[in-house]
Parts: structure tokens; sequence; C-alpha cells
């Protein structure tokens, strides 16, 4: 009798399956549903307020001032609700637009909040002062005795702190982590002026669709941090308990650092996307960074590569084989998810390399597909070029590199000898038009090749940009 054999259990590591693509015209689709609901959001909180009662209450110059004041209050604290669900990395939002365009939203609404908040104050005094005959200043004094008031003030100072913080100048000069701090508070001034909502304001009162509106929110933006923010990354992180495996310097002030741990088989990451990483040592379990994966995950090995950029990245070169790493993540659409054209070109600068590597091992090509454009300043910029170039060997890609220092003075991406040579974009991608364009490298760079892209007729769509600044 012939002995029935099993065909031995394979321990090689396989690729997580790369995620299916996105129809373009669903994803701008829901991007717009997005912007309309955010506004929508807003016009309603306005509605309700003035179709309950409050447009009635407005009969003179002194309740017009105390109209016009809840209704900035209402708009501001509306616009802070959704600056805090942009932030709070829900995968419907990540998928949509990305983190780094949600978070430039987020942005955006600081500043028309801060002043939204503060018209609301002052407006309100200057109507209730008007309406008891007295002066701003005795009406201030006199709202500071109101009970919850106080801590209405209380968040209006912090979240002064949070926006003044993040004004570009200020931010320079405070560390990540203190400015990080800092914007927490928002939370916190959110929070601390929910009370005089309650007690002051008729908005919140019991019984009303606007209490129902207000709360539906407040659950949403808060539940939202919660579990995108804090529940889900530490369950992933406990699930599959990372531990390094290895840290390899690739070149002066790069390491790779591979991490391993459990049912990595169903770990979601793709390349081309990141995680915000956050390894247990004495020196750096304080400081998490956003940190692109450098090769595709695999059920056995994810890998990251870290260029030591400030304090924070370089202390990431001494963590040993064996910390524990927790993460959030993983994030991003600089994935094959979003390719809509049947060509790819591929740009990478410096450490830029890392999500655009990843990317190109997790993107299944034909032969002819994918052309590749490596830059670099010198040679001591050439990390993982080699693996680039066995990757275009084993998918039939064209791979091109452009090393040198871009002319002083001039708005360019490329080397000075390129230039002159009259290298242009749609010299070294032959099928520009009909490709999506992949770009990973400093600022200034990106820029220029994005316009460059624009100029040469690619859309919106079809351009994907990661960055390493947000
Ligand atoms: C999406 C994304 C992917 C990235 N991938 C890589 C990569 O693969 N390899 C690599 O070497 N670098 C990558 N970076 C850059 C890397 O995160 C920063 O260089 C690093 O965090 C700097 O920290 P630091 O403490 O060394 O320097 P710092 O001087 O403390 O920070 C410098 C700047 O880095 C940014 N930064 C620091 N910490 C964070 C954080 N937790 N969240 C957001 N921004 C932060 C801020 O803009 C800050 O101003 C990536 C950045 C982003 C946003």
């Amino acid at each position: 009798m012939k002995l029935q054999t099993r065909a031995p259990r394979t321990t090689a590591p396989i690729l997580i399956p790369t995620p299916p693509r996105a129809s373009v015209p669903r994803r701008l689709r829901t991007q717009d549903a997005l912007i309309i609901t955010c506004w929508t959001s807003v016009a309603l909180a306005v509605t309700l307020y003035l179709s309950s009662g409050g447009a009635a209450t407005v009969t003179d110059i002194p309740s017009a001032f105390s109209a016009l004041g809840i209704v900035t209050g209402l708009v501001g604290t509306n616009l802070i609700l959704i600056m805090l669900i942009l932030a709070a990395r829900i995968p419907l939002i990540d998928r949509t637009v990305g983190q780094d365009v949600a978070i430039a939203f987020h942005r955006q609404l600081g500043k028309p909040a801060l002043y939204l908040i503060l018209g609301h104050a002052v407006l309100l005094t200057v109507g209730y002062a008007l309406t008891d005959g007295s002066n701003v200043v005795a009406e201030t004094l006199s709202l500071f005795n109101t009970p919850d008031l106080p801590l209405a003030y209380l968040g209006l100072g912090l979240l002064l702190a949070v926006v003044v913080s993040s004004v570009v100048a200020v931010q320079r000069h405070l560390s990540y982590e203190v400015w990080h701090v800092i914007h927490l508070l928002s939370y916190a001034a959110v929070l601390v002026a929910v009370p005089h909502q309650l007690s002051a304001g008729a908005v919140l009162a019991e019984g009303t669709v606007q209490r129902i509106y207000w709360i539906a929110l407040y659950v949403l933006a808060f539940g939202a941090i919660g579990i995108y923010r804090f529940v889900l990354p530490s369950v992933s992180s406990l699930r599959h308990g990372l531990r390094v495996t290895a840290v390899t310097t690739i070149a002066p002030g790069v390491v790779s650092i591979s991490l391993s741990g459990r049912h990595l088989a169903r770990f979601t990451g793709a390349g081309g996307q990141y995680a915000v990483w956050r390894f247990w040592t004495g020196a750096t379990w304080w400081h998490a960074h956003p940190l692109s994966f450098s090769a595709a995950p695999n059920t056995a090995t994810l890998r990251i590569t870290v260029r030591d950029l400030g304090a924070g990245s370089r202390s990431l070169a001494g963590v040993r084989p064996g910390t524990r790493v927790s993460f959030e993540g993983p994030y991003g659409i600089f994935t094959d998810r979003v390719r809509s054209s049947p060509y790819l070109a591929v740009m990478a600068a410096g450490i830029g390399i890392t999500p655009v590597r990843a990317l190109l091992e997790h993107s299944p090509l034909h032969p002819g597909e994918a052309t590749i454009l490596l830059r670099g300043s010198d040679q001591n910029q050439t990390y993982l070029w080699d693996e680039m170039g066995a990757l275009a060997h084993r998918s039939g890609s064209t791979i091109y590199s452009m090393m040198g220092h871009r002319p002083r003075g001039l708005d360019t991406w490329m080397s000075a000898q390129a230039l002159s040579s009259g290298v242009t974009l749609t010299s070294v991608f032959p099928h520009l038009r009909q490709s999506d364009l992949y770009v990973c490298g400093p600022q200034t760079w990106t820029d220029a090749v994005v316009r460059d892209a624009r100029h040469a007729g690619l859309r919106p769509q079809q351009i994907h940009v990661e960055r390493f600044d947000w």
C-alpha cells in the first residue's frame, strides 16, 4: 500500500495580501460626502438654535449681541468637535483622504474656531452688560461668580494655549513632545466648557432636539478618540506582541529595525503605509514616531528604517533585540489600493525611499508597468537602493538614479547635471500621463516634483505624496 504523504508545511514567510484597489470615483464621492457632512453639522447647529427659540429672543441691540454670541459659541464648539474627529484617526477618514490631509484640515480650523470662541465670550459679555446697564469689566467680574463660568474661562485659556503653541513661529521653539502635551489640553478645554453649556446656556436644556444633537456630537468625537486612538491600538499591540529582532546600521545615521510577533498573518498593513511606533526602553518609551514600513509586511517580519533626524529618531538606533514595541496604525493611502492608471511612476529621495520600497514590493506589477527614479544628493544617501534594484529586476521595472545636489537658488527637483542635460519628468517617465505618480522625499523637493507633474498634465488623483513632516 502506498503511504499517503502530506506536503510539508511551508515556513517561508509570505506577504500579507495586498488590499484590493479602491474605485477612484467612489473615494472622491466619499471625500465630498465627508466635507459636506462637516459643513452640514455646522449649519445644523445654528439652525437648531435659531428654530428652537433663538431667533425669537432677538428684540433689541443687547439681545442681538447675546444671540450672536451664542451662535459664535455654537459654531466654534462645533468646529472644535470636528477638529477632534479629524484627529481621531478614524479608518474611514484615513482610507479616504489620508491622515496628513485630515490633520491639515484640522489645523486650518484651529484659528477660526478660537476666534469664534473668543467672539462668543466678548459678544455675550457685551450683550449682558448692555442688558444690565453695567460696564464690560463689571460684567466680566460678575460672570466669574456665576456657577461653571470660571471653568468656561479656563477652557478658553487652554484653547488659547493650544492654538498659540501651534503657530509655526512658536512651534519651532518647542520640542514635538512638549507641543504634543500642550495640544492634548484641547480635550480638557472642550470638556471643562461642557458644564457652562448645561447650566448657563439653554442649548442643552432637557428634552430639546439640540440637546440630542450636541450629546451625539460629543459622544462621536470623544468616542472616536477613545476607540481609535487608545482602545484599538492597545488591543492590536497586545495581540501582536511585537518585539525587536534585529537592528542593522545600513548607512551612517540610518538603521533598519526588524520586528516580529504573534499572528502577523492577520496584520493588516500594506506596503507604503506607516504606523506610529513606541519602543519600550527607558530612553524611548515617552516618544512615539510615525515611521513607514521599509519592506512589505509579511507573516514573519515587519521592518522599518529610521534616519537620525532628531534626538528621538537617533535614540532608536540604540534599541536592542527583545525590546517590546507598541504601535498605532497602520495608516496612510500611499499604497497600491488608490492606484487608478495603467502605469506606475515612482520617485524617492533620501529616507523617502522607505514607503516607496515597501509599496513596490507589495504592488502586483507586470514587466514594463513601473518606472522608478531614485534621487540622492551624494553616495551617503543610497539607502536601500540595492534592494530597490533587486525588486525592479524581479518585477521587470525600469529603474534610474540621479545623484548630485540641486543647483543653489533654483526651484528644481533635479541635480545640476540632469538639469543642464535637459532631463524632464516626461523624459524619465515616458507614460507619465497614463501613470499614477508616487513621490516621497524632502518637502521642497517633493513640491517641485508635484509642480512639474501638474504642469505635465497629471490630475490630482494621479499624484500620491507621503510627507514626513506634518
Ligand atoms: C507619515 C510619516 C512617515 C515617516 N516615515 C519615516 C521613515 O520611514 N523613516 C524615517 O527615518 N522617518 C520617517 N518619518 C519622519 C520621522 O517620523 C521623524 O523624523 C521623527 O519622528 C523625528 O523625531 P525626532 O524626535 O528625531 O525629532 P524631533 O526634532 O523631535 O521632531 C522633528 C519633527 O518630526 C516630526 N515628528 C516627531 N515626532 C512625531 C510624531 N509622533 N508624530 C508626527 N510627527 C512627528 C515633527 O514634525 C517634528 O517637528 C515619517 C514621518 C511621517 C509623518
